[in-house]
């Protein structure tokens, strides 16, 4: 791997708009998009034996174990080792895992660029996924209370690590009410600042 890549982390709550912002970003900047949500995802139609692991958790709204979503992402990372860069979206989650990708990314003696923030308030969130819910076919998109948990995941494990990249410089917000296209605006402005 390059030294001098871009590698970010998309980071907002559930329905923040990571996946949607981050199918531009990776043709924007040709960067391997891996996504966590994705990934488990596949898993889970393939019927393999992760897929079956994660998917009591996810159908719940609850995180998928630490170790086993390390390891999946190792090994992603390890299939692109030819990349220019990376827009990891969904991971890290909890600080155990972004002390993991510290780790991996020194292996390759690199290390994160930034992490960008998709900051879109709760109220906003739980309409959105909703909204999703109707033409997603995923499960944690269907009800209320599902929405509910895994905000509440987000809030318990993963809005730490606002302040984990705050200690680095690394953790920049972005507006993400708006338009696609204007939030989409406003990443790119920010991500060709770095
Ligand atoms: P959203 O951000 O809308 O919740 P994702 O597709 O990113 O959607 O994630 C869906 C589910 O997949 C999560 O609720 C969780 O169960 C699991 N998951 C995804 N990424 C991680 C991760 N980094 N750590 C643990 N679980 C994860």
């Amino acid at each position: 791997m390059p030294i001098q890549m871009t590698i970010i982390v998309l980071f907002g709550p559930p329905g923040a708009g990571k996946g949607t912002q981050a199918s531009f970003l990776k043709e924007r900047f040709g960067l391997v998009h891996i996504s966590t949500g994705d990934v488990f995802r596949s898993n889970i139609k393939n019927e393999t034996a992760l897929g079956k692991l994660a998917q009591s958790f996810m159908d719940e709204g609850n995180l998928v174990p630490d170790q086993v979503t390390i390891d999946m992402l190792s090994a992603e990372v390890d299939k692109n080792h030819d990349a220019n860069g990376f827009l990891f979206d969904g991971f890290p989650r909890t600080v155990a895992q972004a002390e993991a990708l510290d780790v991996l990314l020194d292996n390759y003696q690199t290390n994160i660029t930034a992490m960008v923030a998709l900051e879109v308030p709760d109220q906003l969130l739980v309409e959105r996924l909703l909204e999703r819910g109707k033409t997603s076919g995923r499960p944690d998109d269907a009800n209320t209370e599902i929405i509910q948990n895994r905000i509440k995941a987000y809030y318990t494990n993963t809005a730490i690590l606002k302040s984990y990249y705050e200690s680095q410089n690394k953790y920049f917000g972005v507006n993400g009410v708006g338009s696609i296209n204007e939030i989409t605006e406003r990443l790119q402005e920010l991500i060709n600042s770095f």
